[in-house]
């Protein structure tokens, strides 16, 4: 059956892009969010567009960022810009884990380059004595999340989209083994297909969608009085594969243990265009509503300055964290979910805003001509083993 009518659920990025790309196919396209655009996760995180270690983020990004610059023509500014990324080591552990990656890195045909201990310095001289060299990694850029979210709603209307906020999704209406619709606050909606792009809240629509939640915060600072031509990040952030290994839910025992620590704590300093930076980042698996981590913004602080004790006079203007939709392997989800008609564009973990985009794409191709698309083979849902026809 051609689909002719799309229900989105979700005005994050992952809904956004998926809402734009259907639009522009020609279908008509609803999209519900229950809050405003970009509200959570996809207005709330660093805007990094970085080269991962992975052959495969890598070409995911390189089609995302080709998708971004076509949007910055238009009418929404998102502040898209190169910034090529230091990697550095703060300590000996560091300096390995670092000399690895970058091998790695190179062995993909990624452009990576030794910086010197004295020209890092000359630019960045807030590092410690622990510092010991650095690796520049080419074709990294930098966004604001939020508006290059809103940019992507604003397309999608410009291409015929409907984009409704305060409008929450309660149910999704299955009959006969096929989609039938979405069940919001404003009543009930028929549709031939429906997209789940709701974030951490996924399970609550679809029960067997594998996502945990991966709460991490960032702090913004004041002006820093000189210009850091590199967003400089310690080599402490894991890869995807041992970062969804790591944020799987918490046990009944580790709750009861106490399960606020980070599992991933990392150094990342950005500049934004007015001066001020972002600081960041951490990970720690999240019961979503729970009240947590409310010292995360203390250890975020102690292990920049660890790194960089230079910046500790450097006001700080704010602080605030954001839930990342995880899977068991660290990588999206982006396809077919089971009852005919209903897809997933979800669990895009830590690097939804350079995943996003590219994803959409492809699963709008999937969704309009009803073919296969070989991007995605690896992104269904079934590769976790689930129940026979949950995609
Ligand atoms: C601190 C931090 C830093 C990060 N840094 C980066 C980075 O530098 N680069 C990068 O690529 N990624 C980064 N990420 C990850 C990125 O933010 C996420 O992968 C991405 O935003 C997820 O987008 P999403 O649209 O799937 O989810 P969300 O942004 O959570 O959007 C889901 C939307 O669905 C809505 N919704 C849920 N349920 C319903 C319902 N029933 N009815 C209607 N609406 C509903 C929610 O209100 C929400 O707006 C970071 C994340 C965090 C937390």
């Amino acid at each position: 059956m051609a689909i002719s009518e799309v229900g989105v659920v979700g005005g994050g990025i992952a809904g956004c892009t998926i809402a734009y790309e259907l639009a522009r196919r020609g279908l008509k396209v609803t999209l519900f969010e229950r809050g405003p655009i970009a509200g959570e996760a996809s207005g709330r995180n660093m805007g990094l567009l970085l080269n991962q270690t992975e052959p495969g983020v890598v070409s995911i990004m390189r089609r995302s960022l080709e998708i971004y610059r076509e949007l910055a023509k238009g009418e929404v500014e998102f502040q898209l810009r190169e910034v090529p990324q230091l990697v550095v080591a703060t300590d000996e552990s560091q300096f390995a884990a670092m000399s690895k990656r970058a091998f790695e890195m190179r062995a993909v045909g990624m452009q990576v380059e030794e910086v010197g201990a004295a020209e890092v310095r000359r630019n960045f001289p807030a590092l410690g004595p622990r510092f010991s060299g650095g690796h520049l990694i080419g074709n990294a850029w930098m966004l604001d999340p939020a508006p290059a979210t809103i940019a992507f709603a604003q397309a999608a209307r410009a291409a015929g989209a409907e984009v409704r906020t305060g409008d929450r999704v309660a149910q999704v209406a299955v009959g006969g083994g096929r989609v039938q619709g979405l069940v919001t606050d404003s009543g009930r909606h028929a549709f031939d297909a429906v997209v789940l792009a709701a974030g951490p809240w996924l399970p609550d629509l679809w029960r067997p969608a594998p996502v945990s939640v991966g709460r991490g915060w960032v702090l913004r600072t004041g002006r820093l009085g000189f210009r850091l031509p590199w967003i400089v990040e310690d080599s402490g952030w894991p890869d995807q594969d041992q970062l969804g290994r790591v944020s799987r839910p918490p046990t009944l025992g580790e709750v009861a243990g106490g399960h606020d620590e980070p599992v991933v704590q990392a150094f990342v300093i950005a500049q934004l265009p007015g001066g001020e930076a972002l600081v960041g980042a951490s990970l720690s698996p999240s019961l979503r509503d729970a009240y947590e981590g409310v010292d995360m913004p203390r250890r975020i602080a102690a292990h920049a300055l660890a790194a960089a004790p230079g910046l500790a006079e450097i006001p700080i203007t704010a602080s605030w964290f954001g839930l990342r939709p995880m899977t068991p392997d660290g990588m999206p989800l982006a396809g077919p979910a089971g009852p005919v008609g209903l897809w997933v564009h979800g669990g895009h973990g830590s690097i939804g805003m350079m995943t996003a985009p590219a994803l959409a794409g492809w699963l709008a191709k999937a969704i309009a001509d009803g073919v296969e698309v070989p991007e995605l083979a690896n992104l269904r849902m079934g590769r976790f083993g689930l129940p026979a026809g949950a995609g």
